[in-house]
């Protein structure tokens, strides 16, 4: 199949599998989700936020006739009710309605990406990164060790990324599991909540009710998994299965790793569903760690509050933007070695340093200042590169002129916010220089890509 598949992304959001030419004894309708994304502008950023929340529905709409296709229930089909502006919840069954709101079903897609990308280069091992990167976002990135998924979603880490992650179409099975993973990721959390409606489970819900559910999502996603199998070709039938349990459990990880600061108990639970997938999976043969992030054991995450006397404009913490309105009052899991804070308003610059074990983080504005190159200079070889900062960004951090791009970029770089390096406003002759800090800061060293 994979040479037929293709997802196309424009700027940030939603994306449209094209696949063809799956051969299978019933047929997956993924023509259905290209076909409603067809019935939507092809740019995005045109989009209404009815547009989205129109999508959304819709989306999820599907997932829903597909846990009713593939499992065939008794009861009459759950409708979809999709939420632009609540929080950045899971969806919820109400009854007789599964609420989904927008910004989730984004997280999960971004992750869906990733997970796809990890599993094809498991599975078939032609990518050029040695590691899977779905460890990347949870644990080991530098990028985004410093967020906390609960608050600030993998979002802004794809988003940031999308060239490095979304596989490209002459990766034709790469696109495909990507695509597959997008749908088996939203498909697991839709059929665990149609569990607990087909289940008949009440609305308050035990520990045990949330593992029949889970059971009951693993159960519809392999059904469909084995749908695609064929005599012929034994291989591609594992890499499904593999695609389709990983995406049953990588949702359960970003949960636990959102909530890792929750109760003992609700850690408790979560793991508990990480298990049983994980059992479920492994009575299938389908070795599904193997794509799941490393557990936060033996790494040491230090909850830091943060506090600011102005309200940033722009929060950049180790290296990746923090939506403020988040955070407010809130904690962030900082890792035990050095993360650079970055805050900016139109009247100054907060540059702090957090050493990994304080558990507080205050953002103390500066003004921003003017520096003449005699100034900068100094200020470059005395390594301060948070007053070079101040004397060379604007409020976005993006530099004041060409001439100061050179170090700003450096002092970006330094901070390791050199993810935020725009090379095209670099002069000409710094721009390799620029565009290189901006890829070691992106992450490519450790995937081995020079
Ligand atoms: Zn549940």
């Amino acid at each position: 199949m994979g040479k037929n598949c293709s997802v196309f992304f424009s700027k940030h959001l939603f994306w449209v599998v094209l696949c063809a030419g799956i051969a299978t004894a019933q047929d997956f309708p993924l023509d259905r989700f290209t076909a409603l994304r067809q019935r939507f502008p092809a740019d995005e950023n045109s989009w209404t936020k009815t547009q989205y929340n129109d999508y959304n529905q819709r989306f999820a709409s599907l997932l829903v006739d597909l846990v009713w296709e593939y499992r065939r229930p008794s009861l009459p089909k759950l409708q979809v009710e999709s939420r632009i502006s609540a929080p950045r919840n899971p969806p919820e069954w109400l009854g007789q309605t599964i609420r989904y709101p927008v910004s989730y079903a984004h997280d999960i897609s971004q992750l869906g990406l990733v997970l796809g990308r990890d599993v094809y280069n498991r599975a078939w091992r032609r990518l050029p990164e040695p590691h899977p990167l779905t460890r990347n976002p949870f644990s080991a990135g530098r990028l985004t060790e410093a967020i906390d998924p609960s608050i600030n979603s993998v979002s802004l880490f794809v988003d940031a990324n999308m060239t490095l992650i979304l596989c490209t179409p002459q990766q034709g099975g790469c696109a495909a599991a990507q695509a597959l993973s997008v749908i088996g990721m939203q498909l697991f959390l839709i059929a665990h909540e149609s569990g607990h409606y087909i289940l008949k489970h009440g609305i308050n819900r035990d520990a045990n009710q949330e593992l029949a559910a889970d059971a009951y999502a693993f159960d519809t996603l392999m059904a469909i998994a084995k749908s695609w199998h064929t005599a012929a070709d034994p291989k591609s039938n594992r890499f499904y299965d593999l695609v389709f349990a990983a995406s049953a459990e990588a949702p359960l990880w970003y949960a636990y790793q959102s909530g890792a600061s929750a109760s003992p108990a609700a850690t408790k639970a979560i793991k508990g569903r990480i298990d049983q997938i994980e059992k479920l999976a492994d009575s299938l043969d389908l070795d599904v760690e193997q794509v799941m992030p490393d557990t936060y054991s033996g790494w040491n995450i230090q909850p830091a509050k943060i506090s600011w006397d102005r309200t940033p404009r722009l929060l950049i913490v180790g290296g990746a933007r923090v939506d403020v309105s988040e955070i407010q009052g809130r904690t962030l899991r900082l890792p035990p070695s050095i993360t650079y804070l970055l805050a900016t308003d139109d009247a100054g610059v907060a540059c702090e340093k957090h050493y990994g074990d304080e558990a507080e983080v205050r953002l103390t504005f500066k003004p921003w200042t003017n520096a003449n190159a005699a100034q900068l200079n100094q200020l470059e070889k005395a390594k301060s590169w948070c007053d070079l900062i101040a004397a060379t960004a604007d409020t976005q951090l993006h530099p004041r002129s060409l001439q100061l791009a050179q170090y700003l970029n450096e002092a970006l770089h330094f901070v390791h916010a050199g993810v935020l390096i725009d090379s095209s406003l670099a002069p000409t002759d710094m721009r390799a220089i620029a565009e290189r800090y901006r890829k070691t800061d992106s992450g490519l060293g450790s995937w081995g890509i020079p």
